[in-house]
């Protein structure tokens, strides 16, 4: 047998692989050179990382992409079915500013790309009495001019029958938002990235060889070494892991358990687009889409943390059944029905809740970029966007960088 050249092993083993979207020559001539480095490393294809490295390579960049288990995967914060596109953010008007913006990106993107990705359901914020953070929403969204409704009690009981809404008397429905499919939402901003020209590797990342206080290149964990002017770490949970001593206690990883509950045969009541994306008691849920189940995901306390590699996907009893009554308490129908599906997942809270977009203390050239606190995947395509400039010296946002500064702190 002809001994293969280690580079020629590594792809044939699957150790460093791109993603097989169908590359085109302009790829096949940039991976030719990879060894010798990229401009840009951006380590991470979650939705920050992957939005990251695509604007990036849209901005004329030779950018390579590294992701360990691949965009979107089942471990990675990013990973799962859908996530929560809402508007809905207290008196942290950026926020909202900035879903406003994203909303016209997606859809621009699902032409572009020619795939849906936006479930525009409508979201319904339900509490039994006015909160701060609805106060402050509303002031926020009049500012801004952003349409919603307040709901008189005896309405929201004709329009929705099938939730308990028995303790309920404030309600807040934004008819613009919704729902967005978060693991295809990666896989497609990477095929994008890829078209364009740039180089995704599937590899573990470590920091490599320093020079002073420039960081030379990453160790991946097949042996390789790939050398860049500049390095965005956006590993999500992983942060801690990758920079123990910068990030350890500024991230917190709480569990999370997501339940999709099936609707009843026939039953078209808790089904996009007849019912809404919701929020209640401390817990949130999307209608049925795509025939996936009714997504309930409540929050238990106390958090347990995980470490985002280890932990097991399966529910524990204890969540099932805690699942199970929060669905039957707020949607007696579903109470009998089973369970079609479950993910498992972890947040990664940074102290305030705020995104975290920080040059490292130490290494000039390298970026820290994560925090997304539960709320940051319908953010990617402004975070990726907001990063890419700051990164190579075009921040026209700089009002922010305090804002997404690491702050130390306690949880
Ligand atoms: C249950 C749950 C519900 C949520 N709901 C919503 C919602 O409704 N709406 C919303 O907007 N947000 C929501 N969020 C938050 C949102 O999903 C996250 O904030 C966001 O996806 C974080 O993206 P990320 O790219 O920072 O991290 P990740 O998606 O975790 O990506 C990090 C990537 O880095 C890779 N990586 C890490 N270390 C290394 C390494 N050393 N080498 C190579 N690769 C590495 C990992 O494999 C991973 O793919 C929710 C989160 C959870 C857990």
């Amino acid at each position: 047998m002809t001994p293969l050249d280690r580079r020629t092993f590594l792809q044939a083993a699957g150790g460093v692989g791109a993603l097989a979207l169908g590359a085109g020559p302009a790829i096949a001539r940039q991976r030719s050179g990879a060894s010798g480095g990229a401009e840009i490393v951006v380590i991470g294809a979650g939705a920050f990382g992957g939005w990251t490295a695509l604007y990036l390579r849209e901005m004329g960049h030779t950018v390579t992409l590294i992701d360990q288990y691949g965009p979107g995967n089942a471990r990675a914060t990013s990973g799962g079915e859908s996530r929560q596109i809402r508007a809905v953010y207290g008196e942290r008007e950026i926020y909202t500013r900035w879903v406003l913006k994203a909303l016209d990106r997606w859809k621009a993107r699902e032409a572009e790309w020619g795939k849906r990705i936006l479930y525009q359901t409508g979201q319904l914020s339900l509490a039994n009495e006015w909160t701060k953070e609805l106060t402050e929403t509303r002031k926020v969204f009049d500012r801004l001019g952003v349409k919603y409704e307040v709901v008189a009690p005896e309405d929201l009981v004709r329009q929705y029958p099938q939730m308990n809404l028995k303790n309920i008397s404030i309600a807040m429905y934004t008819p613009s938002t919704g729902v967005l499919k978060a693991r295809e939402g990666c896989v497609a901003v990477a095929q994008a990235f890829e078209k364009k020209g740039g180089h995704f590797l599937t590899a573990k990342v470590e920091l490599g060889g320093r020079s002073g206080s420039t960081l030379q290149d990453v160790v991946l964990s097949t042996g390789q070494r790939v050398g860049a002017q500049t390095f965005v770490f956006a590993c999500g949970p992983w942060l801690p892991k990758v920079f123990p001593s910068l990030m350890t206690g500024k991230l917190k990883t709480p569990r999370r358990a997501v339940f999709f509950y099936g609707t009843p045969p026939g039953d078209q009541r808790f089904t996009y687009p007849n019912f809404p994306t919701w929020s209640v008691d401390n817990a949130y849920g999307f209608p049925c889409i795509e025939g996936r189940g009714f997504k309930v995901v409540p929050t238990f306390n106390p958090p347990v943390l995980v470490d985002p590699d280890t932990q097991e996907h399966a529910l524990t009893p204890d969540e099932q059944r805690k699942g199970r009554e929060f669905a039957a308490k707020w949607f007696p129908a579903l109470a009998n029905q089973p369970l079609v599906d479950s993910r498992i997942c972890q947040r990664e809270d940074s102290i305030d809740e705020h995104f975290i977009v920080q040059a490292h203390p130490e290494l000039g050239n390298v970026w820290v970029v994560g925090g997304g606190s539960g709320h940051g995947y319908k953010h990617g395509i402004m975070i990726g966007d907001y990063v890419a400039r700051r990164v190579v010296g075009q921040d026209d946002q700089p009002e922010l960088a305090a804002t997404f500064a690491l702050k130390s702190g306690t949880f």
